[in-house]
């Protein structure tokens, strides 16, 4: 039925690519292009292993529009689907404007020289996207992806108003390494050295950085210490969720991580300005990356389970009712099924289920959408399918 060109071949990557090859009805023919082609000639012999299917894999600067722009006029898919790294989301848009083709990611726009990620950038597409009858479809991955799900299935099945919202994503695994960082180490530093911030009464409130927390009680894991953060799909939820008062994220992080991290940052390792080193200029943060494991090479003995969803309250036939819609995910299996560890499986899952609903047509309408903006019940039911099954909690 499709093409599809996947672009990125790190841990997210690779479990797109596994996951697009096991449903070939949707994805005929899949393509794998990253800077470094020889990490897509691994992740595709993997595949070819696991699956039986042979995918072609490319060497693509996605920074390069022009180049950009030829891969697609010679692969000729239907859809990009891009898992590089958020500041590649705008050249790819770019380049799928030109060539005529669809575009989906998992991470919002943000600029190199500035630790901030909005959505404004991308939204900005809106028009040319309609103009032009193309779809481009936000966020696809877990949170933002999944959690914004959850929330639009929320309001269309569980309630008659939501009034607040709190995702909670947990890690409870354990990769063995002192510190390492679960995706793209340059980008995850980046998120949570910010400013906390949640929405409130129509305001956005800002806190230091990790100075609130919950001991949170996630199903399948138990009590774990939650820091608030701000996450991207907060910015989309308060204008998409009718009648919401307060929306906030929470995480969780080891003694042992925030220790190192504050070491990092008291020693100035995680600054995204370039210092010179001997005449040459050099990008802390992406030395540090250089120096610490690739998040795709925690996969093998990762232990334990990720534990992620959305504590919802409102009403319903007048009411008050709470639930929490989750889904928990076994490092160790997700090894088993696709070579890759949880976080990653967490994200490219959804990232293949969006890329099939727009592939099917069930999502595809011309512009600029998020997740939320869609019918959740087709994305729902594809996640109890692929890997990904989701519980509700009445509480
Ligand atoms: P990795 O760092 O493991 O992989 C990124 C890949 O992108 C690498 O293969 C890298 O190539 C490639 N890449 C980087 N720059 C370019 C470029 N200019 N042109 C072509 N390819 C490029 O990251 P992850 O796989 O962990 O994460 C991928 C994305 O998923 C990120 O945007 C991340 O923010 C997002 N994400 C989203 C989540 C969600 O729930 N929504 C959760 C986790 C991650 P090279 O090997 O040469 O460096």
């Amino acid at each position: 039925m499709g093409n599809v060109l996947i672009v990125g071949a790190g841990g997210v990557g690779c479990v797109v690519a596994h996951k697009c090859a096991q449903v070939p009805e949707v994805f005929e023919q899949i393509t794998l292009a990253s800077r470094t082609v020889s990490k897509c000639d691994e992740i595709a012999a993997s595949v070819k292993e696991k699956t039986g299917r042979t995918i072609d894999t490319a060497a693509v600067d996605a920074d390069n529009v022009p180049e950009m722009v030829a891969l697609i006029k010679k692969v000729k898919p239907d859809l990009v689907l891009n898992v590089a790294l958020p500041y590649q989301d705008l050249p790819i848009m770019d380049a799928c404007l030109e060539a005529g083709v669809d575009y989906l990611d998992t991470a919002n726009y943000e600029p190199r020289d500035e630790a901030k990620f909005e959505y404004k950038w991308q939204w900005a597409y809106q028009d040319r996207f309609k103009d032009a009858g193309l779809c481009a479809l936000l966020g696809s991955g877990f949170d933002p992806g999944v959690t914004n799900v959850f929330c639009a299935y929320a309001q269309k099945e569980l309630f008659d108003e939501i009034h607040y919202i709190d995702i909670l994503d947990c890690n409870a695994g354990d990769h063995g390494h002192p510190f390492a960082t679960n995706f793209n180490p340059e980008i995850n530093i980046r998120e949570i050295t910010q400013k906390g911030k949640y929405w409130e009464d129509g305001n956005w409130v800002e806190i230091e950085p990790m100075s609130q927390t919950w001991d949170f009680d996630y199903p399948e894991v138990g009590i774990r210490k939650s820091f608030l953060l701000y996450h991207e799909e907060e910015e989309s939820l308060v204008q998409n969720i009718k009648g919401l008062k307060r929306i906030r994220f929470w995480m969780t992080f080891g003694e042992e991580y925030l220790t190192h991290l504050r070491v990092m940052q008291n020693i100035g390792i995680t600054r995204i300005d370039p210092v010179d080193y001997n005449g040459t200029p050099v990008v802390p943060i992406e030395l540090l990356k250089r120096l610490l494991p690739d998040p795709a090479s925690l996969a093998k003995g990762y232990t334990g389970k990720t534990s992620i969803g959305t504590l919802i309250e409102g009403v319903k036939d007048g009411k008050p009712k709470k639930v929490f819609i989750y889904n928990c995910c076994d490092h160790a299996e997700c090894y088993k099924e696709v070579g890759a560890q949880a976080v990653s499986y967490t994200t490219g899952v959804p990232a293949m289920i969006g890329a099939m609903m727009l592939m099917t047509g069930k999502w595809r309408k011309p512009g600029v959408w998020n997740m939320e903006q869609n019918d959740p019940t087709p994305f729902m039911e594809k996640l109890n399918i692929h890997g990904l099954p989701w519980h509700i909690k009445e509480l």
